[in-house]
């Protein structure tokens, strides 16, 4: 219609991406990065393990040494790199992981990327944006019954889904709370999946409160990424994109998260590009990315792209890359998704990945029409390799000795962009993540968990509180005041 054509028209301000622009040219060289990984095909040993040395000491790696890396085959290298990425998640995150569920609130989208199955040219998808009555019956199951505190809401790029929606969203989101078995629940860290926008438009979001914007490059090589993004449609213009968290910075949103789409393009220049992207927000803006993913293309209905993507990523080499990215940007978070297979989970989590989804449902309004856990594939953009329980989730992750942390805390206490780097890099986060995993993980466990998962849980929390007592003890009588607060049905309560 014409409202559509006109609000496509006027989204791209060439302003805002020519500003950052760098005599024309853009921070993402491909030669450059095809020099680098042409230099170092044949890495030697005792390089390799020096600059292993430099990702343990939480130091970002060069271009050249990240392409040493990506080139190591020898299984005893490898192994050792595996051995560091988990040294440094360690370091840097400690035991926790957080978990956090998606959340599509439209289906409706302008783009016609190729792999996506809300493409617009994509007849058979069932489209459907939800009112804020329906999305408060979402938060209803999410906070009230599943038990999430964190969510990634996502957007199609559509005028019925624009900054407006996305803001009423994220306010009607931050303001139900519900009931739970001994206290109450509510969503308090909202992160966003959205397409690029303006400075304006960022500056409104950021005002009403938002976590990490996250907007994925998809794939960083130009002339793959304009064959796949039709020229004609918003989407297409790769400068945009590729600018949209300099735009994110500018209008004060300093945590956010960047990723390739994995088999549109070689994995190994993706992971250098990926690099190229965390320098360049930590030289103009002094934070590199909150947050890293690493999503892999996965079937999507009536998308026939999805099924031979023409650089699919195969499990062993997933498993590299997640260890590589692990070691270059050791301070970030790095989030690994239900799109894999629990099996696949269970291998790739500790190799340095600090957060994870569960009882993930992604259609639209997945979650208050499909408790029973069925996919819709018509309903939702791709199809999911995981979509177990949070309850299973937790407690495989307790059994193997992890706490998962339900903390919001750091970002309501200012704690972002900046300030969080300085403090992860020092591993001083680490002391009150620690105490708010604890207190917010006892508070799930009450609230949400099966006996089955208390038991192994309650291990897990008696293990901690040792900790703090041995590490923290000027802070653990307040400590332990909190948490039996928490126990006794007190919410919310953090450092
Ligand atoms: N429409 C916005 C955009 O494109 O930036 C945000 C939402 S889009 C639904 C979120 C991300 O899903 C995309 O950036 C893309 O990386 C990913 N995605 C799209 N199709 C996919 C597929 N078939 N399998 C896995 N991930 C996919
Ligand atoms: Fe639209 Fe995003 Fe899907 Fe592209 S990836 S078609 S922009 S929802």
């Amino acid at each position: 219609t014409a409202s559509v054509a006109d609000w496509i028209k006027d989204r791209i301000k060439p302003e805002q991406i020519e500003k950052y622009l760098d005599d024309g040219r853009c921070f993402i060289d491909a030669e450059a990065i095809e020099r680098a990984l042409d230099a170092n095909r044949k890495p030697d040993p005792k390089r390799v393990r020096d600059i292993v040395q430099k990702s343990l000491a939480i130091e970002t790696l060069t271009p050249e040494e990240t392409a040493c890396l990506i080139h190591v085959d020898d299984p005893e290298l490898l192994a050792e790199m595996r051995q560091a990425a988990q040294a440094v998640k360690i370091k840097v995150y400690d035991n926790r992981i957080v978990t956090f569920a998606p959340l599509y609130l439209g289906n409706l989208c302008v783009n016609n990327c190729a792999y996506c199955g809300f493409r617009s040219s994509n007849g058979s998808e069932h489209r459907r944006v939800l009112t804020l009555d329906e999305v408060r019956r979402e938060i209803e199951v999410l906070a009230g019954q599943i038990g999430h505190k964190r969510l990634i809401v996502v957007y199609g790029e559509h005028p019925a889904t624009d900054v407006q929606y996305i803001a009423s969203t994220l306010q009607a989101i931050a303001d139900v709370k519900v009931k739970t078995r001994r206290g109450w629940g509510q969503i308090r860290r909202c992160n966003v999946n959205a397409a690029p926008m303006s400075v304006e438009e960022l500056a409104m979001l950021n005002e009403v409160g938002i976590g990490t914007f996250q907007v994925f490059q998809e794939t960083y090589h130009r002339p793959t990424y304009e064959r796949l993004h039709p020229q004609n449609t918003i989407k297409g213009n790769y400068l945009w994109r590729l600018y949209a968290m300099h735009r994110a910075m500018e209008a004060g949103i300093d945590d956010v998260g960047i990723a390739p789409l994995l088999g549109l393009y070689d994995w190994r220049f993706e992971v250098m590009a990926l690099l190229y992207h965390a320098i360049e927000l930590e030289a103009k803006f002094g934070i590199g990315p909150h947050t890293i993913s690493f999503p892999r293309i996965e079937p999507a209905h009536n998308t026939p792209l999805t099924q031979n993507p023409g650089y699919a990523v195969g499990d062993e080499e997933f498993k590299k890359l997640v260890t590589v990215i692990r070691l270059a940007v050791p301070y970030t978070g790095m989030i690994l998704t239900a799109r894999e297979d629990a099996q696949l989970r269970r291998e790739v989590l500790p190799l340095g990945c600090t957060q994870t989804d569960a009882s993930s449902r992604i259609g639209i309004g997945g979650y208050a029409d499909l408790i029973d856990g069925d996919q819709q594939g018509d309903r939702q953009q791709f199809l999911l390799g995981d979509t177990r329980s949070l309850d299973t989730v937790v407690r495989e992750l307790a059994e193997a000795g992890c706490i998962t942390s339900f903390c919001t805390a750091g970002y309501r206490c200012g704690r972002t962009g900046q300030k969080i780097m300085g403090l992860l890099r020092s591993g001083k986060e680490g002391q009150f993540c620690k105490l708010n995993a604890v207190i917010t993980f006892r508070e799930w466990l009450d609230d949400f968990g099966s006996p089955e998962t208390i038991a192994v849980g309650e291990k897990v929390i008696a293990q901690e509180i040792e900790q703090v007592r041995e590490k923290m003890p000027e802070i653990f009588d307040q400590f332990m005041r909190y948490y039996e607060k928490t126990q006794a049905g007190d919410r919310d309560l953090y450092f």
